[in-house]
């Protein structure tokens, strides 16, 4: 009799709830001062319900694990993150609920990566200490930089000292496995000291660091401070100049820049977002989360008000869904190739073409592969989109 197959699912949880919106942020949140936990946990395991009860758990499974490279493994769910949002700003007991009643309906891997994403001022002995007991392995620190001027002026609600206290705290309650982030190419006229952030990142000795340059979006406090002239976005030299000096400070450091927004030490890398990066297949439960398996792409309410009403109803939460074409699943599959270290197989671009980005030095060559370099990334989109 042949063996059973099973394959490896990642889970993403967005939780939408913040504190107060960030000057530069646009994604899908509810700004509350208290969270309704119970009602968003009740909402998300419905949800999560709905994905066995229809058998589509199961044929996201199959149709994603044949068109990824991982391995398949006799283990359902593989790695499970917390997004938002604010993951730390809802009662801890929630994220224990939630990691219970998703265990509930399906076998969780032993040793599965399960991260949440942290505010610093969240952060308590007590609030580390119970996720670490709900089984939360690895905490994503939003930190963004260490200049209580630019922390204002981001809006953020945290205090720059808070960061070492919350480091600390998630130390002392067994996390091994930190992650911060800080974004780059802000203002000049802020007058960010980016190398002395850098520092004081490298000083709290996280496993791992993700660095995001700060984008302008519209129908922000930042689009609209950009659009009235009272803002000028950071210059292409200095944002290049920025993420050169953090690739080269990372490998000082002793951390691999194995993506272009993420290191780590070895060992480190995140597994849950390496997932993306290989098209493995993933489910997202929560308000705007997205869901990707094989060619279907597929996501939610955006709101959290229309997402709990739908859920509540026993409608569909889900918003869109679109099926790639051949062609779009080829350039996906290149541009998520090259942003990794781990690069696109050598055949994959015709020679003409790696012996122009290797000669302009924004790619290496190794056998059978080819990866770009840091210079290489800063041009990543406009590479990927040339790529024949
Ligand atoms: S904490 Fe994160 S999700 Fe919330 S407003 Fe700020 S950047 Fe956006």
């Amino acid at each position: 009799m042949p063996c059973p197959v099973y394959f490896a699912m990642h889970l993403y949880l967005h939780v939408p709830f913040c504190a107060r919106r960030c000057s530069y942020c646009d994604f899908a949140i509810a700004v509350r001062r208290q969270v309704p936990t119970d009602r968003y946990v009740a909402a998300v395991l419905r949800e999560w319900d709905g994905w066995q009860a229809s058998g589509a758990f199961d044929a996201a499974a199959d149709a994603g694990s044949a068109a990824s490279s991982g391995p398949a493994r006799p283990n359902h769910v593989q790695t499970i993150y917390f997004g938002g949002g604010t993951p730390s700003h809802i009662d801890p007991a929630g994220v224990g609920a939630l990691l219970d009643g998703i265990a509930r309906r399906r076998t969780v891997a032993a040793g599965a990566e399960v991260t949440l994403e942290a505010n610093p001022d969240d952060v308590t002995a007590a609030r580390a200490a119970a996720w670490r007991a709900a089984g939360v392995n690895r905490i994503s620190l939003g930190v963004q930089s260490f200049d209580p001027a630019v922390l204002t002026w981001m809006h953020r609600t945290h205090e720059a000292d808070q960061v070492g206290s919350a480091v600390n705290a998630l130390r002392q309650a067994g996390f091994d496995d930190l992650s911060l982030d800080l974004i780059f190419g802000l203002p000049a006229a802020l007058g960010r000291d980016w190398d002395r952030d850098l520092a004081l990142a490298f000083a709290l000795a996280p496993e791992h660091l993700s660095l995001y340059g700060l984008t302008v979006e519209a129908h922000t406090p930042l689009g609209r401070w950009t659009e009235r002239g009272e803002v000028t976005p950071v210059d292409e030299e200095r944002y290049a100049a920025e993420f050169l000096a953090a690739d080269r400070a990372l490998a000082r450091q002793g951390y691999e820049h194995y993506e272009v927004s993420n290191a780590a030490r070895p060992g480190r890398r995140a597994r849950h977002n390496g997932a993306y990066w290989r098209r493995a297949p993933f489910i997202g439960l929560g308000p705007s989360a997205h869901s990707g398996f094989g060619r279907r792409r597929q996501w939610n309410l955006r709101e959290w008000s229309a997402y709990e009403r739908a859920i509540a109803e026993g409608r569909s939460a889900v918003a869109g869904v679109e099926d790639l074409t051949e062609e779009a699943v080829a350039l996906e599959e290149v541009y998520l190739g090259l942003r990794t270290v781990d690069g696109l197989p050598a055949d994959r671009l015709p020679p003409e073409t790696v012996a122009a980005w290797t000669g302009a030095g924004w790619a290496v060559a190794t056998p059978g592969r080819i990866r770009l370099t840091a210079e290489g990334w800063l041009r990543l989109d406009a590479l990927a989109v040339a790529t024949p």
